[in-house]
């Protein structure tokens, strides 16, 4: 017997059309390099995207040819989201915060035929535009209405469609978008998405307990545009109809907080260190900016400290942990409280919200060691593997990195991590930052979350120098906030009833900042480095 069902395909034209049938007066709001704010709706986002469609089949864009962005976040970048792909290109994000060698390598190896530029970017550009093979590069006029001899100008190029346009036929098989991995060693890899990918993991995240976007919502992606399809969000708010803000160049507290409250924004999303400086300007400023209570505030990339969920919870602000890949397009887990935890006491509510997440619907994932798979304790450590749907299966043109999978087809994310009985995820280290002393794992995430708890620590980070002895020992590397003075000797007492002994940090030193990658993760291979030779003079 066969089912009677179509065989619909999943494609991103759908979620397109949809949008501006339903939500076409809905608005997109975005801060241009000058500050002002360009502001315009659904439906002309989607009259955009299309023309966009149209111009690129006109200059020859065949299935699969790739589009490379290098661009922030704002309405432009949005319509080469959906443009691209419903053309049957493949958007292609580019970190703008590599060095132009890396940036160069990976649209080489991507194969780019045409790019599109923001015009402050250009100088970026430049700077490595020698080394690039592209057909054709059209730049976005943000700053003035024309752009620099030997560029397309991108209003120019939208101009030349007619709006008489139908979407080619597309398999939801057909590559969508693709990105780099921003990993902290070796070269870049690439990932490349489908159409079904994107669309599966559209209405997964868009699930209540995921990251729960309704058309009451306006989002705010602080994460950039050219990270891992901005987590997701563009995608969900078009699928949801809900207010897009897209901040521009402009990251600073300040601009951001001004941003949440002249829009009145009810979700954001971005890496730890944003966060960070937003709640040191409310803490600076309490009330200093009339936000929606219980705004909530997707942290991902690296780990939310249970310290700055707290925090944040001051200010009626709701932080939400989640964990993703580059390789899981990105929403692997996310942490909602369950409903049987509403009774619990406040403590454990947080040691939950502080973990990463539980797996989301058809995301499967299991944890090993070398003695296989570990139980669901919440205490036994083993690499976190995944598979699922929008789960990348190899990377592109790259047959060596063929290991990071398994023989039975599950991705080794490189992530340590415990599961507990209700099924939470929690991180406690990357496989390459792993500290084992005499034979045993100490959890650096473990340790530089409490010390971030400590009111004089602004960031902490511990990592694993050599040791005669114990192979390995952790020393913790403390940047202290602004004016707060504290000692190895009161880190190590805050500590002490916390951890086990043997985990304790053997040694502390102080720093002006921790190195980052350029999406805002700790570069403990840095630090690694920096301190190979340090001799730990343990505090007692
Ligand atoms: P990327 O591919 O650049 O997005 O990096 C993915 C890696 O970021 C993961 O393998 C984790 O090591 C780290 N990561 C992402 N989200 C979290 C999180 N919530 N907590 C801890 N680490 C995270």
């Amino acid at each position: 017997m066969q089912s009677t069902m179509m065989n619909y395909p999943l494609t991103l034209p759908h979620i397109l059309d949809r949008a501006a049938r339903l939500y076409s007066h809905v608005e997109v709001v975005s801060r241009m390099p000058d500050k002002s704010l360009h502001r315009y709706t659904y439906g002309e986002f989607y009259r955009r995207s299309r023309a966009l469609s149209e111009a690129l089949l006109k200059a020859g864009l065949n299935r699969g040819d790739r589009v490379g962005t290098l661009m922030w976040n704002h309405y432009t970048h949005l319509e080469t989201y959906f443009g691209v792909p419903c053309a049957g290109g493949v958007l292609h994000t580019l970190n703008l915060r590599l060095s132009p060698a890396d940036i160069a390598y990976i649209i080489n190896h991507a194969g780019d035929r045409f790019l599109i530029v923001d015009d402050v970017l250009l100088p970026l550009l430049e700077k490595f535009k020698d080394q690039i093979n592209v057909e054709r590069i059209i730049a976005v006029p943000l700053t003035r209405r024309s752009v620099p001899d030997g560029y397309d100008n991108y209003e120019d190029f939208l101009a030349q469609a007619t709006g008489k346009f139908t979407y080619p036929a597309l398999d939801e098989n057909d590559p969508l978008g693709m990105c780099y991995t921003s990993g902290t060693t070796g070269r870049p890899k690439g990932v490349v998405y489908s159409h079904r990918a994107l669309v599966l993991h559209t209405l997964a995240a868009g699930l209540a307990d995921m990251l729960g976007l309704t058309q009451r919502d306006t989002v705010l992606p602080v994460v950039p545009m050219f990270h891992v399809n901005a987590w997701g969000i563009p995608f969900v708010a078009a699928m949801a109809g809900a207010k897009m803000v897209l901040p521009g160049p402009h990251l600073d507290p300040a601009s951001l907080l001004e941003l949440f409250e002249h829009e009145q924004v009810t979700c954001s999303a971005g890496v730890p260190t944003i966060w960070f400086g937003i709640l040191q300007a409310l803490d600076k400023n309490p009330g200093g900016w009339k936000l929606i209570p219980g705004m909530r505030m997707i942290v991902g990339g690296s780990a939310a400290p249970e310290a700055m969920i707290r925090a944040f919870d001051k200010h009626n602000l709701r932080v939400v942990h989640a964990w993703g890949m580059t390789e899981t397009t990105p929403l692997g887990v996310v942490s909602h409280l369950k409903a049987n935890m509403d009774h619990l006491p406040e403590d454990e509510q947080y040691a939950y919200r502080a973990k990463q997440g539980v797996q989301a619907p058809f995301v499967d994932i299991r944890a090993m060691n070398e003695q296989g798979e570990i139980p669901w304790d919440g205490k036994s450590m083993g690499e976190l593997q995944v598979r699922g749907p929008w789960v990348a299966a190899s990377y592109f043109n790259n047959a060596e990195a063929q290991e990071s999978w398994t023989e039975d087809g599950w991705f080794r994310t490189g992530d340590v991590v415990t599961i507990d009985p209700e099924g939470y995820v929690k991180i406690t280290d990357r496989t390459k930052d792993l500290i084992k002393s005499g034979g045993e794992w100490i959890s650096s995430l473990d340790l530089e979350n409490a010390l971030m708890s400590h009111p004089a620590v602004a960031e902490a980070a511990v990592i694993a120098v050599p040791h005669p002895r114990w192979q390995e020992r952790p020393l913790a590397v403390i940047v202290r906030k602004p004016n707060a003075e504290v000692s190895r000797e009161e880190l190590q007492s805050y500590l002490a009833p916390k951890f086990v002994n043997w985990w304790l940090p053997d040694d502390y030193v102080f720093v002006e900042q921790i190195p980052r990658t350029s999406t805002g993760k700790f570069l403990k291979s840095v630090l690694r480095d920096q301190f190979r030779d340090h001799v730990l003079s343990r505090v007692e």
